[in-house]
């Protein structure tokens, strides 16, 4: 049964189907046309460092892998309690995870959590800003340089998103976006790669056009274009990017709307979440957080089957989250066991997502709200 409020409505802004046709007769569907350059310049103005558009977040993760060169012996550091994309792409590279608990307040990667992972063998600290809200990357960035690892953001959830007036993404050596149709800003399936050290950026061009040094011909640089580096396709077709402008142009009113609607469940699901030992989301002081989503802690898992099977039978559909990554079939085999990160185990197992996106009606939120409030766990 289609349930009558569903969890997640695709975002659009309405130009989308226009940008596509003019894609189509621009005549330029592959990558880096049109629509592609002006994608990479809003973000390049928006952020502050050179962005690559990529055929994923996943893929932008694979690309800072390869920039990082981790290679076997190496270790990467990242939080459990994250999508399977974060570990694999440095997996792929034959590094070793290391897998780090999270906070119980922002369920973000835990500064003393990864203290005592480090050593010579680390090459790289990946937090990923959860919800979009952002991690203490002051600390972090402290403990990777004492290592001399390298900090690469996984802000999937958090594109508009600031740690004061930092933009995500920006303050590690690289950052990773995704435009994923779950996430905020989306053209289907997309990503981008932002690049805050200058030293990675001919590189990061080269790895993205298969190993050649095609951008470089495209701008004049050089008179021809062949093949100097490792590489793979990771350039999104412009007929994506069209989608994505579309986007970018009402990104700030996606954002705005997205708002409203967190801060709507927030305002309306205080009382109830302390009257019955729930706890809302944690949004630190000087964070400017990327409205990506909106969950409740309920005191065990069986109330939160419980209050999922309760929205279910009404209609609402609402769905847990991340299941940690070290107790995976994958995780286990890098030695992960039960008790290695403690509050990721706990939240993952109480954690519940309530519907939301940028359309969600104003009934159809005192729906879900109402009918949250008739929960007791
Ligand atoms: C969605 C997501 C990804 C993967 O994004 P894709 O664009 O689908 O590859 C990676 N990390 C996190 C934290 C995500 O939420």
């Amino acid at each position: 049964m289609t349930p009558r409020i569903p969890f997640n409505r695709a975002c659009f802004v309405g130009t989308e189907q226009q940008y596509i046709a003019e894609a189509v007769s621009n005549g330029h569907i592959s990558g880096d046309g049109r629509f592609t350059a002006r994608c990479e310049e809003w973000f390049g103005q928006r952020l502050g460092s050179p962005t690559l558009l990529t055929t994923s977040c996943t893929h932008a993760l694979e690309m800072a892998a390869l920039l990082a060169e981790v290679g076997p012996g190496d270790e990467v550091i990242l939080p459990s309690f994250t999508f399977v994309s974060t570990a694999n792409a440095f997996v792929l590279r034959g590094a070793t995870p290391r897998f780090a608990d999270v906070t119980p307040d922002t369920l973000n990667l835990d500064p003393d959590s990864v203290e005592p992972l480090l050593s010579d063998r680390t090459r790289a600290i990946v937090p990923v800003h959860y919800g979009g809200v952002a991690c203490d990357l002051g600390r972090l960035a402290q403990q990777a340089e004492g290592v001399g690892a390298m900090v690469i953001e996984d802000n999937a959830h958090g594109a508009l998103a600031k740690l004061g007036d930092r933009p995500l993404g920006t303050i590690g050596s690289l950052g990773t976006l995704s435009f994923h149709e779950t996430k905020n800003i989306t053209c289907g399936e997309g990503g981008a790669l932002v690049i805050n050290d200058p030293s990675l950026v001919e590189r990061a061009e080269i790895l993205r056009q298969k190993g050649t040094n095609r951008k470089q011909f495209l701008r004049g640089e050089v008179d021809k274009y062949t093949w100097v580096d490792l590489g793979s396709s990771y350039v999104m077709s412009d007929i994506l990017a069209a989608v994505l402008w579309a986007q970018l142009e009402g990104a700030d009113e996606i954002h705005r709307q997205r708002r409203l609607v967190w801060e709507h469940y927030h305002a309306e699901l205080a009382g109830w979440a302390v009257a019955n030992d729930v706890q809302l989301p944690t949004i630190p002081p000087g964070v400017e957080q990327g409205y990506h989503l909106f969950y409740l802690l309920l005191p065990d898992s069986q109330s939160r089957d419980r209050l999922i099977d309760h929205l279910g039978e009404r209609g609402i559909l609402a769905v847990f989250h991340y299941q940690p990554l070290h107790l995976s079939e994958m995780g286990r085999r890098y030695g992960g066991a039960t008790g290695d990160c403690p509050v990721t185990e706990s939240v993952s197992s109480r954690l519940v997502r309530l519907p939301f996106f940028h359309d969600l009606s104003n009934d159809e939120l005192g729906d879900v709200v109402a009918t949250v409030r008739s929960f007791t766990p």
